[in-house]
């Protein structure tokens, strides 16, 4: 048995970010300067921009002063494994390079709780899946009743729409419930105001690397090459305004006010080990949509609501990546089949991510079934919707044996609506 991985920093055993982790995010120092990106190992931010000013990352391009990692997403899967392997070796407790050169060390590190994360890419454009079966089910059930729950596309293709990318924003950004256009049922005219109705979704994105020509679609089995790494994501929704609009062409104004996502992109790479064979997919999809290694994998996701009366968060949502029907490899593929180019830096998001079971619900809208059953907290509290003082927090964390492939964290609160 060779001994497990570990590095001289110090890394609690529930710590999302050991030395099997190291996401990589973009942050501005304390000491202020210019943003740059960087590692997360324990509590602490790797300057990747200090390490290669060095040398370490040997003839790559010099990709780590930028302030956003788009040109290091472009350099494609060899640079980032060996940059990864590079990072390991530098972090490992057995390597003396960095752990004795204090010097260094004192330049190199900086404390997350220290530092400010922005975005991690520019995002050129954002695209949202609707790609778990119990999510589209439950909505489709409410819409249309059981019998014609999905779509007949739906288990055809992974249905999806072209979303807003200039309103992607990081972690801790508050969400200001938007004004819109809503027509309860009994209304004879549509209303306008605040959304009464706001919701969040329980949603993973991942990043394009190098992307694709416009007009050359990326073939199934060569997607990995395109995905770099994964972030949590909350896609925040004002469910009466869709419920009004959405008809013929899917959702608009009920998506583009605020969605965000985790500082720390993990890696593919980190989430190898816990791959696992995709589920069952009947019927079986067309030939551009299959590849024989397909997976999916076993990331353990919660949503938590804290409410301005009550500081404790409560577990509202427990699911698991795993749910999703469609893989990313699927995502990516039918995405450019119709020759779409995808590039760097790109955000392609799974849909909100429900399982099978109540509490396994990604949403406000499944949780409460439209408002009608609504969410009793221990406090006492109850809510429907999410109400202005609301505190949203998503985390996940692929469990291994000793150890976490973390993401951290994305949370929001929600601002009354301007007057
Ligand atoms: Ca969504």
């Amino acid at each position: 048995m060779s001994k497990p991985l570990r590095s001289f920093i110090e890394v609690a055993p529930d710590s999302h970010f050991p030395i099997q982790n190291l996401p990589y995010g973009v942050f501005r120092p304390a000491s202020g300067g210019a943003a740059r990106v960087g590692v997360a190992i324990g509590g602490q931010v790797l300057d990747l921009a200090v390490l290669e000013e060095q040398g370490h990352f040997g003839e790559q391009e010099r990709v780590f002063s930028d302030d956003s990692m788009n040109r290091f997403l472009s350099l494609g899967q060899l640079a980032w494994r060996e940059t990864r392997a590079t990072l390991q070796h530098l972090l490992n407790a057995e390597s003396a390079e960095l752990r004795d050169n204090s010097e260094l060390r004192q330049r190199a590190f900086h404390r997350q709780a220290d530092v400010q994360m922005l975005l991690p890419a520019r995002i050129g454009d954002y695209t949202d899946f609707y790609s778990s079966y119990h999510h589209s089910h439950n909505v489709g059930t409410m819409l249309r009743g059981a019998e014609n729950a999905l779509m007949p596309n739906w288990k055809w293709l992974p249905v999806g729409y072209h979303g807003r990318a200039s309103s992607v924003v990081i972690s801790g950004t508050d969400v200001r419930r938007p004004h819109g256009q809503t027509k309860p049922p009994d209304a004879e005219v549509p209303l306008f105001g605040p959304s009464r109705s706001l919701d969040y979704e329980l949603e993973m994105a991942f990043l394009i690397g190098p992307g694709n020509k416009l007009g050359e679609p990326v073939p199934i089995d060569r997607a990995p090459e395109h995905i770099f790494g994964m972030v949590l994501m909350n896609d925040w929704s004002a469910r009466d305004v869709q419920a009004w609009e959405y008809q013929p062409l899917g959702p608009f104004l009920a998506k583009n006010f605020c969605t965000s996502i985790s500082p720390w992109v993990v890696t593919m790479d980190a989430l190898e080990p816990f791959r696992e064979p995709l589920p069952p997919q009947e019927p079986e999809p067309l030939p551009y949509l299959r590849a024989p290694n397909d997976s999916t994998y076993d990331i353990q996701l919660e949503a938590h609501l804290t409410t301005s009366k009550g500081d404790t968060p409560h577990v509202i949502t427990r699911t698991n990546f795993r749910h999703l029907y469609w893989s990313i490899a699927q995502q990516l593929a039918h995405h450019t089949i119709s020759g779409c180019n995808l590039q760097p830096g790109d955000l392609l998001a799974s849909g909100t991510i429900s399982g099978p079971t109540e509490d396994s619900r990604g949403c406000m809208l499944e949780l409460t079934w439209r408002g009608a059953n609504p969410l009793t907290l221990p406090g006492g509290e109850t809510r429907k919707w999410l109400e202005d003082g609301d505190r949203l927090t998503l985390t996940g964390w692929a469990q291994g044996d000793g150890y976490r492939v973390g993401f951290g964290e994305v949370a929001g609160r929600v601002l009354p609506a301007l007057s």
